[in-house]
């Protein structure tokens, strides 16, 4: 996940008792924290609660990362996994060879999303494989129908789209770039739909729109049109600190890259199976994609998959390749793995039997308003969301251009509370994040908001005291 979070007690927690740090390069980890730290090891889960080698609980306000929809002990997708681990552990999906949970699982993500037609679908093992996937998929289409300059892809500023080397690319976060000579260069960035932090005075949120959508057309244009392949987003943007788009955005761009024949990719690796309170993201904003990412909820996390969703304009020509070029020639060993099938399935069976949707509705407007209850605190600037997502930005005095120092960690510290009293949220500089598994309990949302304010209250005295230093 993007930038890196700070620990500002990192010095008090230095340990003299012989820790020299632990044996893992550890992802989206600093490296003097992997020496000076003692990781916070997490050793079993229950439903909504993790616990760490030393026995301490934690209310998982971020379902393991975005992912963990069913919480940590379902026993069902326990049971999926195991009933095709004594069946058929492995066979691979390549040369027309597959197995059945990969063939079931295909059909059903088929007859499940509904907001444009989409014929095929592709499996990876993640959300990157799935984007670094649309990359490959968008540039055969593209030299398929003899387009070979309609390459280029643009992305959002503040968007993430995963860490291999083209996700990375597409993502549009600086740490993730820097020092990885990324992002590649048929990669262009345009606005980020933030309108909080980016409108101009008097703006409206409609008019923020109809700007970004200009903005987009006019880098079309700049670059020629016929060298622009495919426009990707998140339907609320996730990792860059959950902003849901203003009012009429996807409308709007949607219109722009549907007129110089660009392909819409949805990634919709966070927002997909009920997270925002419909099926997709695509469901809420009305997004008629061409091509879809998911992972994440796709298993409920309880085995690595991810899947693309190919609309038949995509498909159809990929198809026609065949006589010429014989295979499509680009699969991983573990694509359609039928024990991460096999999960997948038995997940979206849940979801479908439990009306998943609705749960999400019903308790959404509790998490919502008992967090948006904190608005007024002198130190958040923004808090957003929808469905089960929230963001909290703090900034002082309610502004999107006062900041707190970096090296004041406020977001760190407001991490470290709510740790502290028994919470797990993830922080990204001053973004707060949750998005709690769907099986969250009226009560546990009580427990949520509870310790939120409480950490909260400890965060503004906090600001009150490096104010008075
Ligand atoms: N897309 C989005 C929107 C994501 O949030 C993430 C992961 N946070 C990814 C892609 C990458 O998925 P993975 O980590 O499974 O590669």
């Amino acid at each position: 996940e993007a930038s890196v979070q700070q620990d500002v007690s990192a010095t008090e927690l230095k340990d003299d008792k012989g820790f020299k740090g632990h044996s893992m390069l550890a992802p989206f980890t600093a490296g003097w924290q992997t020496t000076d730290l003692h990781p916070l090891v997490i050793e079993k889960s229950e439903g909504c609660y993790l616990y760490d080698t030393n026995g301490k609980k934690y209310l998982d306000s971020l379902a393991g990362l975005w992912c963990t929809a069913l919480g940590g002990n379902e026993h069902r997708l326990v049971d999926a996994a195991t009933t095709q681990l004594k069946t058929l552990p492995f066979y691979h999906s390549f040369w027309n060879r597959t197995t059945k949970p990969s063939l079931d699982l295909a059909k059903e993500l088929l007859e499940i999303f509904t907001a444009s037609k989409m014929a095929k679908v592709f499996f990876t093992n993640s959300g990157s494989e799935a984007n670094d996937t649309q990359v490959k998929l968008v540039w055969y289409y593209n030299n398929a129908l003899g387009r070979p300059n309609k390459k280029k892809f643009i992305a959002r500023s503040k968007a993430y789209h995963g860490s291999t080397l083209i996700a990375a690319s597409l993502s549009g976060l600086t740490p993730l770039h820097q020092k990885f000579d990324l992002p590649a260069p048929f990669v262009l960035h345009t606005d980020c739909p933030h309108y909080w932090r980016y409108h101009l005075p008097g703006e409206t949120e409609e008019e923020f729109s109809t700007r970004l959508a200009n903005n987009l057309e006019n880098l079309i244009l700049k670059e020629g049109p016929e060298t622009i392949a495919a426009f990707i987003a998140e339907p609320v943007m996730g990792a860059g600190g959950v902003i849901p788009p203003p009012a009429t955005y996807f409308e709007k761009i949607q219109a722009v890259v549907k007129k110089y024949d660009i392909l819409f990719i949805a990634d919709e690796v966070i927002c997909a199976f009920g997270r925002l309170g419909t099926m997709f993201g695509c469901d809420k904003y009305n997004i008629k994609p061409d091509l879809v990412s998911l992972a994440k909820a796709l298993s409920s996390a309880y085995m690595p998959i991810g899947a693309v969703l190919v609309s038949p304009k995509v498909s159809d020509v990929i198809h026609s390749q065949s006589n010429e070029l014989g295979n499509f020639s680009h699969g991983f060993t573990y694509s359609g793995h039928p024990v991460a099938c096999a999960v997948a399935l038995e997940t979206v069976k849940i979801y479908k039997e439990r009306n998943i949707i609705e749960q999400v509705k019903s308790l959404s407007p509790k998490f919502q308003d008992g967090i948006k209850a904190f608005s007024n605190s002198p130190i958040i600037g923004e808090i957003r969301g929808t469905g089960l997502i929230s963001g909290t930005e703090f900034t002082d005095n309610k502004s999107p251009n006062e900041s707190f120092p970096p090296e004041w960690g406020i977001g760190a510290y407001f991490g470290a509370e709510c740790e502290k009293h028994g919470m797990l949220v993830r922080v990204s500089g001053d973004n707060i994040m949750m998005c709690p598994p769907f099986i969250i309990t009226p009560d546990q949302l009580d427990e949520l908001i509870s310790i939120y304010g409480k950490a909260l209250k400890a965060t503004e005295e906090r600001v009150q005291e490096l104010k008075a230093q």
